[in-house]
């Protein structure tokens, strides 16, 4: 006797936020859709700031019930090496980021879709009719497997196990991310990241408020084995010394600290192959400077579950026909050469260098227009021309494209 197969239209392999709205959407959509989720319970461990913007949930169409915000927020603060702040106004929140992931999960199986926990891919074989690709057989541990899948939606995260078992993508670079949560952490409601490059080498530092005086404090950083090290002297050395630890809702037990890893090279050479589209940070989908991912995750679904719908109504699953994914998210996410460039422009220069960069730009960032830009061009050119020669353009261009419109958070 064979062994018993489970079929579906769409295997969803991994239930963060990416994974959650592919279900979500693919059930919208009418296809039936199967969600898989490695560990025991959604959400946990939390390996995320859990900032998002209202912009980001106007542009998924997201209202966010109460029990998912934590805080509602203003915007984001610059703060630089040398102590100058500016800000980026644009209000957003702070979620419970399980309980975010938990919510959008379970709207996908209300519309349809099917959830199963504790159920881990890790194999996937082609499948042909009459020399036709006509979808995967799935391997994997947990009763549903083996699943017979038309396409298969990788938004497994980081590991990004669909494209590695296929050996679709070289290895991107990734940065190491790591938080406490803190309680009676002052806020005025700004999300501030420290560019602090003595604590976060290449990467930056946080202090993200939540509700009831908490904030998540953290940072992310090319130096991984320093990690932890440089959180504990970031907070022994500012106004964040002595203030309690808390170990997180969701954590029952354990080291109060928590994170995760971050793809940084951006998006992967290949996001869709025969019967396959990745999303998410399985894509390299994070917006590069600050490494915020849930919108593009989120957004990455939405494209990737429409062209699953129009392939399968199609009954052509070929990867000719999925390229339409790619057509999708590259018309609509941010220029990551230019953010990337901006970035490598950023950690060239010295903290002074940086300082007096920021001191040219004006306290709110959020709409220079086009003069503003003109204005702090001739302030730069004014105090330090020599900061040009190092791509200073390039470098103030990652922090425009690092706004709410163009997915940073
Ligand atoms: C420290 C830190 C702070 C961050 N802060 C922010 C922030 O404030 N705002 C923001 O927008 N982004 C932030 N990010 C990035 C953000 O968390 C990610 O971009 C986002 O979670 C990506 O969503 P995803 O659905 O693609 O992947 P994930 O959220 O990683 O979900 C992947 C899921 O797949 C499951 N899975 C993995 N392998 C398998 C398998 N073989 N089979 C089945 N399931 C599998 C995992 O268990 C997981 O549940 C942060 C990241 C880190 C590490």
């Amino acid at each position: 006797m064979g062994e018993a197969v489970t079929t579906c239209d769409v295997l969803v392999v991994g239930a963060g936020p990416g994974g959650g709205n592919a279900a979500l959407q693919c059930a919208r959509l009418g296809l039936d859709a199967i969600l898989v989720e490695d560990h025991d319970e959604i959400g946990t461990p939390v390996h995320c700031g859990e900032c998002i913007s209202e912009i980001a949930c106007q542009n998924l169409g997201l209202t966010l019930p109460e029990h998912v915000i934590s805080k509602t927020v203003k915007g984001i603060r610059v703060i630089f090496p040398d102590g100058t702040e500016k800000c980026l106004s644009e209000e957003g929140y702070v979620l419970e980021k399980h309980l975010f992931e938990q919510w959008i999960a379970e709207s996908a199986v209300k519309e349809g879709a099917r959830l199963s926990m504790g159920h881990k891919i890790t194999g996937m074989e082609k499948l042909f009719e009459q020399d036709s690709f006509s979808g995967w057989l799935c391997q994997g541990k947990g009763d549903l497997f083996p699943i017979r899948a038309k396409i298969v939606i990788d938004a497994s995260g980081v590991s990004s196990v669909c494209s590695r078992l296929l050996d679709l993508n070289p290895r991107g670079k990734v940065v190491a991310g790591m938080q406490y949560e803190l309680e009676g952490v002052p806020t005025d409601g700004y999300l501030d990241f420290y560019i602090w490059p003595s604590y976060a080498e290449k990467g930056y530092l946080w202090m993200i408020p939540k509700c009831d005086g908490r904030a998540n404090i953290g940072l992310v950083t090319e130096d991984k084995p320093r990690t932890k090290k440089a959180l504990d002297e970031f907070i022994e050395h500012t106004h964040f010394k002595g203030l309690n630890q808390n170990l997180p809702t969701w954590k029952k037990k354990g080291n109060p600290a928590f994170g995760g890893t971050i793809p940084i090279s951006g998006p992967h050479e290949n996001t869709h192959y025969d019967g396959l589209m990745l999303i998410g940070d399985a894509a390299g989908f994070t917006s590069p400077l600050f490494e915020g991912g849930s919108h593009l995750a989120l957004k990455s679904a939405v494209f990737a579950a429409q062209t699953a719908a129009k392939a399968i109504s199609e009954n052509d699953l070929s990867s000719e026909k999925l390229s339409e994914y790619p057509k999708l998210w590259k018309a609509e996410f941010p220029p990551y050469d230019k953010i990337l460039k901006g970035k490598n422009a950023l950690f060239e220069l010295s903290d002074e260098e940086m300082s007096v960069m920021a001191k040219c730009f004006p306290d709110e960032m959020s709409d220079m227009g086009l003069s503003g830009k003109v204005f702090v061009g001739l302030k730069l050119l004014y105090r330090s021309p020599g900061l040009y020669a190092k791509n200073i353009v390039r470098a103030m261009l990652a922090f425009g494209y690092s706004r709410a419109k163009y997915y940073g958070w």
